[in-house]
Protein backbone atom coordinates (compact mmCIF):
# COMPACT_ATOMS: atom_id res chain seq x y z
CA UNK A 1 0.00 0.00 0.00
CA UNK A 2 1.75 3.52 -0.89
CA UNK A 3 2.40 5.57 1.93
CA UNK A 4 0.29 8.79 2.45
CA UNK A 5 1.45 12.14 1.21
CA UNK A 6 2.36 14.85 3.68
CA UNK A 7 3.24 18.56 3.09
CA UNK A 8 5.35 20.37 5.19
CA UNK A 9 5.49 23.92 5.04
CA UNK A 10 8.14 25.05 7.11
CA UNK A 11 10.93 23.02 9.00
CA UNK A 12 9.88 21.01 11.99
CA UNK A 13 12.04 19.58 14.79
CA UNK A 14 14.74 16.71 13.60
CA UNK A 15 12.87 13.87 15.87
CA UNK A 16 9.47 14.91 14.51
CA UNK A 17 10.90 15.17 10.87
CA UNK A 18 12.57 11.30 11.28
CA UNK A 19 9.18 10.29 12.84
CA UNK A 20 7.00 11.32 10.14
CA UNK A 21 9.44 10.14 7.19
CA UNK A 22 9.63 6.61 8.95
CA UNK A 23 5.46 6.53 8.28
CA UNK A 24 4.68 8.91 5.47
CA UNK A 25 6.14 10.77 2.03
CA UNK A 26 6.88 14.12 3.22
CA UNK A 27 6.94 17.24 0.44
CA UNK A 28 8.76 19.92 2.34
CA UNK A 29 7.42 23.26 0.87
CA UNK A 30 10.09 25.34 2.01
CA UNK A 31 13.00 23.63 0.37
CA UNK A 32 11.42 23.92 -2.90
CA UNK A 33 13.07 26.54 -5.59
CA UNK A 34 9.76 27.78 -6.37
CA UNK A 35 7.34 26.73 -3.69
CA UNK A 36 3.69 28.61 -5.28
CA UNK A 37 4.86 26.02 -8.73
CA UNK A 38 5.51 23.16 -5.88
CA UNK A 39 2.00 23.54 -4.13
CA UNK A 40 0.17 23.78 -7.49
CA UNK A 41 2.25 20.54 -8.69
CA UNK A 42 1.29 18.75 -5.38
CA UNK A 43 -2.17 19.85 -4.18
CA UNK A 44 -3.92 16.80 -6.21
CA UNK A 45 -2.23 14.06 -3.48
CA UNK A 46 -2.15 15.77 -0.49
CA UNK A 47 -4.88 15.50 2.53
CA UNK A 48 -2.48 16.32 5.01
CA UNK A 49 -0.18 18.82 6.62
CA UNK A 50 2.71 18.81 9.37
CA UNK A 51 2.70 22.13 10.71
CA UNK A 52 4.21 24.41 13.69
CA UNK A 53 5.39 27.61 14.61
CA UNK A 54 6.08 30.30 12.39
CA UNK A 55 4.91 28.19 9.49
CA UNK A 56 1.39 29.49 8.71
CA UNK A 57 -1.39 27.55 7.68
CA UNK A 58 -4.19 30.29 6.64
CA UNK A 59 -7.03 30.54 4.22
CA UNK A 60 -4.84 30.67 1.02
CA UNK A 61 -3.28 27.41 2.11
CA UNK A 62 -6.20 25.46 2.56
CA UNK A 63 -8.23 26.36 -0.84
CA UNK A 64 -4.85 25.75 -2.33
CA UNK A 65 -5.54 21.83 -1.28
CA UNK A 66 -8.70 20.78 -2.49
CA UNK A 67 -8.68 17.41 -0.88
CA UNK A 68 -7.06 18.55 2.31
CA UNK A 69 -8.53 16.58 5.80
CA UNK A 70 -6.39 17.16 8.25
CA UNK A 71 -3.79 19.67 9.92
CA UNK A 72 -1.46 18.39 12.73
CA UNK A 73 0.41 21.44 14.15
CA UNK A 74 3.18 21.18 17.06
CA UNK A 75 2.23 23.01 19.79
CA UNK A 76 -0.76 23.70 21.94
CA UNK A 77 -1.04 27.39 20.86
CA UNK A 78 -2.52 27.03 17.33
CA UNK A 79 -2.75 30.77 16.28
CA UNK A 80 -0.35 29.80 12.80
CA UNK A 81 -3.23 27.98 11.51
CA UNK A 82 -6.75 29.45 10.46
CA UNK A 83 -8.58 26.96 12.35
CA UNK A 84 -12.40 28.69 11.95
CA UNK A 85 -11.65 28.10 8.19
CA UNK A 86 -10.49 25.04 8.42
CA UNK A 87 -13.88 24.41 10.28
CA UNK A 88 -15.68 25.50 7.57
CA UNK A 89 -13.95 23.87 5.01
CA UNK A 90 -14.83 20.42 7.53
CA UNK A 91 -10.82 19.82 7.84
CA UNK A 92 -9.43 18.70 11.28
CA UNK A 93 -7.04 20.77 13.21
CA UNK A 94 -5.02 19.14 16.13
CA UNK A 95 -2.52 20.35 18.24
CA UNK A 96 -0.14 19.28 20.74
CA UNK A 97 -1.97 20.02 24.83
CA UNK A 98 -1.12 18.69 28.06
CA UNK A 99 2.59 16.96 26.80
CA UNK A 100 3.97 20.40 27.68
CA UNK A 101 1.76 21.56 30.65
CA UNK A 102 3.98 21.07 33.61
CA UNK A 103 7.25 22.05 32.10
CA UNK A 104 5.69 25.19 30.61
CA UNK A 105 4.69 26.11 34.23
CA UNK A 106 8.10 24.94 35.26
CA UNK A 107 9.62 27.34 32.47
CA UNK A 108 6.75 29.99 34.25
CA UNK A 109 8.21 29.71 37.93
CA UNK A 110 12.04 30.16 37.05
CA UNK A 111 10.82 33.10 34.80
CA UNK A 112 8.60 34.42 37.64
CA UNK A 113 11.80 34.22 40.12
CA UNK A 114 14.24 35.44 37.81
CA UNK A 115 12.17 38.41 37.72
CA UNK A 116 11.05 39.07 41.06
CA UNK A 117 14.53 38.20 42.95
CA UNK A 118 16.86 39.59 40.26
CA UNK A 119 18.77 36.41 39.51
CA UNK A 120 19.91 36.89 35.96
CA UNK A 121 21.17 40.61 36.92
CA UNK A 122 22.67 38.85 39.88
CA UNK A 123 24.31 36.40 38.00
CA UNK A 124 25.25 39.16 35.35
CA UNK A 125 27.05 40.97 38.04
CA UNK A 126 28.89 38.30 39.64
CA UNK A 127 30.62 37.26 36.21
CA UNK A 128 30.96 41.12 35.72
CA UNK A 129 33.55 41.00 38.61
CA UNK A 130 31.28 43.16 41.01
CA UNK A 131 30.65 40.71 44.25
CA UNK A 132 34.53 41.46 45.71
CA UNK A 133 33.68 45.21 46.03
CA UNK A 134 30.22 45.12 47.15
CA UNK A 135 27.25 42.44 47.56
CA UNK A 136 24.64 42.78 45.14
CA UNK A 137 21.86 45.29 46.40
CA UNK A 138 18.85 43.55 47.96
CA UNK A 139 15.82 43.09 45.86
CA UNK A 140 12.62 45.63 46.27
CA UNK A 141 10.32 42.68 44.99
CA UNK A 142 9.73 39.00 46.55
CA UNK A 143 7.23 36.52 46.55
CA UNK A 144 6.39 36.29 49.89
CA UNK A 145 4.06 39.46 50.36
CA UNK A 146 2.52 38.91 46.49
CA UNK A 147 -0.64 38.46 45.13
CA UNK A 148 -0.48 36.62 41.54
CA UNK A 149 -3.32 37.08 39.05
CA UNK A 150 -3.24 34.55 36.62
CA UNK A 151 -4.93 35.79 33.04
CA UNK A 152 -5.85 32.37 31.49
CA UNK A 153 -6.12 29.69 33.55
CA UNK A 154 -6.38 27.03 31.88
CA UNK A 155 -4.06 23.56 31.33
CA UNK A 156 -1.13 25.40 32.29
CA UNK A 157 -2.32 28.24 34.13
CA UNK A 158 -3.70 25.71 36.66
CA UNK A 159 -0.32 24.05 36.93
CA UNK A 160 1.25 27.26 37.62
CA UNK A 161 -1.31 28.11 40.27
CA UNK A 162 -0.72 24.60 41.92
CA UNK A 163 3.01 25.72 41.86
CA UNK A 164 2.31 28.57 43.33
CA UNK A 165 0.05 27.67 46.01
CA UNK A 166 3.16 25.26 47.35
CA UNK A 167 4.89 28.30 47.40
CA UNK A 168 2.78 29.99 49.39
CA UNK A 169 1.81 32.64 46.85
CA UNK A 170 -2.28 33.64 46.85
CA UNK A 171 -3.71 33.16 43.46
CA UNK A 172 -6.57 34.48 41.55
CA UNK A 173 -7.22 34.08 38.04
CA UNK A 174 -9.22 36.09 34.86
CA UNK A 175 -10.64 33.65 32.00
CA UNK A 176 -13.79 34.47 30.45
CA UNK A 177 -15.96 32.63 32.07
CA UNK A 178 -15.11 31.16 35.58
CA UNK A 179 -14.03 27.17 36.16
CA UNK A 180 -15.62 24.69 38.13
CA UNK A 181 -12.45 22.83 39.36
CA UNK A 182 -10.62 25.83 41.11
CA UNK A 183 -11.48 27.31 44.47
CA UNK A 184 -9.41 30.43 43.55
CA UNK A 185 -11.15 34.12 43.36
CA UNK A 186 -12.76 34.54 40.06
CA UNK A 187 -12.71 38.29 38.04
CA UNK A 188 -14.64 38.85 35.34
CA UNK A 189 -12.78 42.10 34.65
CA UNK A 190 -9.40 42.25 34.57
CA UNK A 191 -8.79 45.60 34.99
CA UNK A 192 -10.56 45.20 38.91
CA UNK A 193 -8.45 42.27 39.02
CA UNK A 194 -4.85 44.03 38.41
CA UNK A 195 -6.11 46.52 40.77
CA UNK A 196 -6.09 44.01 43.21
CA UNK A 197 -2.98 41.86 42.88
CA UNK A 198 0.88 42.72 42.04
CA UNK A 199 2.04 40.36 39.80
CA UNK A 200 -0.14 39.36 36.49
CA UNK A 201 1.22 35.82 34.79
CA UNK A 202 -0.48 35.65 31.36
CA UNK A 203 -0.92 32.02 30.29
CA UNK A 204 -3.65 33.24 26.98
CA UNK A 205 -3.31 32.09 23.30
CA UNK A 206 -3.03 34.46 20.79
CA UNK A 207 -5.81 35.37 18.36
CA UNK A 208 -8.25 38.28 17.72
CA UNK A 209 -10.25 37.88 21.26
CA UNK A 210 -6.48 38.33 23.09
CA UNK A 211 -4.88 40.93 21.12
CA UNK A 212 -3.93 43.65 23.50
CA UNK A 213 -5.66 42.82 26.26
CA UNK A 214 -2.83 43.85 28.83
CA UNK A 215 -3.39 47.16 27.80
CA UNK A 216 -2.53 51.00 29.61
CA UNK A 217 -5.47 50.74 31.58
CA UNK A 218 -4.71 47.05 32.93
CA UNK A 219 -0.44 48.05 33.65
CA UNK A 220 -1.99 51.38 35.09
CA UNK A 221 -4.10 49.32 37.57
CA UNK A 222 -1.67 46.73 38.34
CA UNK A 223 0.59 49.92 39.65
CA UNK A 224 4.39 50.79 40.51
CA UNK A 225 4.87 47.27 42.32
CA UNK A 226 4.08 45.45 39.51
CA UNK A 227 4.83 42.43 37.87
CA UNK A 228 4.03 41.11 34.35
CA UNK A 229 4.90 38.01 33.66
CA UNK A 230 3.64 36.47 29.95
CA UNK A 231 4.23 32.95 29.13
CA UNK A 232 1.55 32.47 26.84
CA UNK A 233 1.59 34.62 23.32
CA UNK A 234 3.50 37.94 22.75
CA UNK A 235 0.61 39.98 21.06
CA UNK A 236 -1.86 39.44 23.99
CA UNK A 237 0.48 42.38 25.81
CA UNK A 238 0.76 45.71 24.09
CA UNK A 239 4.47 45.74 23.91
CA UNK A 240 4.91 49.42 23.45
CA UNK A 241 2.50 50.17 26.59
CA UNK A 242 4.67 48.05 28.26
CA UNK A 243 7.76 49.20 27.69
CA UNK A 244 6.72 52.87 28.12
CA UNK A 245 5.13 51.26 31.59
CA UNK A 246 8.57 49.95 32.78
CA UNK A 247 10.75 53.02 31.23
CA UNK A 248 8.71 55.28 33.66
CA UNK A 249 8.67 52.71 36.20
CA UNK A 250 4.35 52.73 36.29
CA UNK A 251 4.92 49.31 37.12
CA UNK A 252 8.15 47.53 38.24
CA UNK A 253 9.53 44.83 36.39
CA UNK A 254 8.74 42.05 33.24
CA UNK A 255 9.70 38.61 32.47
CA UNK A 256 8.48 37.97 29.06
CA UNK A 257 9.33 34.25 26.89
CA UNK A 258 7.33 35.66 24.19
CA UNK A 259 7.17 38.64 22.36
CA UNK A 260 4.70 40.64 19.26
CA UNK A 261 7.01 39.47 16.18
CA UNK A 262 9.23 36.50 17.22
CA UNK A 263 12.14 36.58 16.90
CA UNK A 264 12.44 40.62 16.87
CA UNK A 265 12.59 41.83 19.99
CA UNK A 266 12.75 45.53 20.55
CA UNK A 267 15.78 47.20 20.98
CA UNK A 268 13.93 49.41 23.93
CA UNK A 269 12.80 46.25 25.62
CA UNK A 270 16.57 45.03 25.64
CA UNK A 271 17.92 47.97 27.15
CA UNK A 272 15.51 48.03 30.40
CA UNK A 273 17.31 46.61 33.14
CA UNK A 274 13.87 45.68 34.90
CA UNK A 275 13.15 43.19 32.09
CA UNK A 276 13.67 39.45 31.86
CA UNK A 277 13.59 38.19 28.13
CA UNK A 278 14.08 34.53 27.49
CA UNK A 279 13.70 33.18 24.08
CA UNK A 280 10.76 31.64 23.62
CA UNK A 281 11.82 28.49 25.52
CA UNK A 282 8.40 27.24 27.82
CA UNK A 283 8.41 23.88 26.37
CA UNK A 284 11.99 24.01 24.98
CA UNK A 285 13.67 20.41 26.44
CA UNK A 286 14.57 17.72 24.44
CA UNK A 287 12.22 15.25 26.23
CA UNK A 288 8.87 17.47 26.13
CA UNK A 289 9.97 18.51 22.74
CA UNK A 290 9.67 14.70 21.59
CA UNK A 291 6.45 14.36 23.73
CA UNK A 292 5.15 17.03 21.12
CA UNK A 293 6.21 15.85 18.00
CA UNK A 294 4.97 12.26 18.73
CA UNK A 295 1.41 13.54 19.49
CA UNK A 296 1.83 15.06 15.81
CA UNK A 297 2.86 11.72 14.62
CA UNK A 298 0.10 10.15 16.77
CA UNK A 299 -2.61 12.51 15.60
CA UNK A 300 -1.56 11.49 11.70
CA UNK A 301 -1.45 7.82 12.39
CA UNK A 302 -5.38 7.99 13.91
CA UNK A 303 -6.11 9.96 10.48
CA UNK A 304 -4.13 7.25 8.42
CA UNK A 305 -6.24 4.72 10.11
CA UNK A 306 -9.54 6.11 9.99
CA UNK A 307 -9.54 6.30 13.63
CA UNK A 308 -10.91 9.78 15.65
CA UNK A 309 -7.79 12.34 16.16
CA UNK A 310 -6.07 12.53 19.28
CA UNK A 311 -6.25 15.97 20.22
CA UNK A 312 -8.60 18.27 17.65
CA UNK A 313 -9.42 22.00 18.58
CA UNK A 314 -12.32 23.34 19.95
CA UNK A 315 -13.02 25.28 16.41
CA UNK A 316 -12.98 21.87 14.48
CA UNK A 317 -14.18 18.96 16.46
CA UNK A 318 -14.52 15.42 15.44
CA UNK A 319 -17.53 13.95 13.58
CA UNK A 320 -15.47 12.00 11.01
CA UNK A 321 -13.37 12.15 8.56
CA UNK A 322 -14.74 14.03 5.36
CA UNK A 323 -13.38 13.23 2.46
CA UNK A 324 -13.04 16.74 0.54
P1 LIG B 1 -5.97 26.27 27.56
O1 LIG B 1 -6.88 26.38 26.39
O2 LIG B 1 -6.09 25.11 28.48
O3 LIG B 1 -6.07 27.61 28.45
C1 LIG B 1 -6.28 28.89 27.93
C2 LIG B 1 -7.15 29.67 28.92
O4 LIG B 1 -7.26 31.01 28.45
C3 LIG B 1 -8.53 29.08 29.07
O5 LIG B 1 -8.76 28.83 30.43
C4 LIG B 1 -9.47 30.17 28.53
O6 LIG B 1 -10.60 30.25 29.37
C5 LIG B 1 -8.61 31.44 28.66
N1 LIG B 1 -8.95 32.41 27.60
C6 LIG B 1 -8.95 32.18 26.26
N2 LIG B 1 -9.28 33.32 25.61
C7 LIG B 1 -9.51 34.26 26.57
C8 LIG B 1 -9.90 35.63 26.52
N3 LIG B 1 -10.15 36.26 25.36
N4 LIG B 1 -10.02 36.30 27.69
C9 LIG B 1 -9.78 35.68 28.87
N5 LIG B 1 -9.41 34.37 28.97
C10 LIG B 1 -9.30 33.67 27.84
O7 LIG B 1 -4.51 26.36 26.95
P2 LIG B 1 -3.10 25.95 27.61
O8 LIG B 1 -3.11 26.33 29.05
O9 LIG B 1 -2.75 24.55 27.23
O10 LIG B 1 -2.13 26.93 26.77
C11 LIG B 1 -2.32 28.33 26.85
C12 LIG B 1 -1.46 29.06 25.84
O11 LIG B 1 -0.12 29.07 26.26
C13 LIG B 1 -1.40 28.43 24.44
O12 LIG B 1 -2.52 28.78 23.66
C14 LIG B 1 -0.12 28.98 23.89
O13 LIG B 1 -0.36 30.17 23.16
C15 LIG B 1 0.71 29.32 25.14
N6 LIG B 1 1.90 28.47 25.24
C16 LIG B 1 3.15 29.06 25.31
C17 LIG B 1 4.28 28.28 25.39
C18 LIG B 1 5.64 28.88 25.47
O14 LIG B 1 6.60 28.23 25.06
N7 LIG B 1 5.80 30.07 25.99
C19 LIG B 1 4.20 26.81 25.37
C20 LIG B 1 2.85 26.30 25.35
C21 LIG B 1 1.76 27.12 25.28
P3 LIG B 1 -12.03 30.74 28.84
O15 LIG B 1 -12.27 30.04 27.52
O16 LIG B 1 -12.97 30.34 29.92
O17 LIG B 1 -11.92 32.22 28.69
Amino acid sequence: MSRPEILMPGRMSDSVERALDAQFTVHRLHLRDDPAAALQALAPHIRAVAAGGHAKVDAALIDALPHLEIVANFGVGYDNVDARYAAEKGVIVTNTPDVLTEEVADTALGLILMTVREFSAAERYLRAGKWPSASYPLTKATLRDRVAGIVGLGRIGKAIARRLEAFGVPVVYHNRRPQDDVSYRYYGDLVEMARHVDMLISVLPGGASTDKLINRAVLDALGPRGIVINIGRGTVVDEAELIAALTEKRIHAAGLDVFEKEPQVPAQLMALENAVLLPHVGSASEHTRDAMGQRVVDNLLAWKDGRPPISPVTETPFSGWHKR
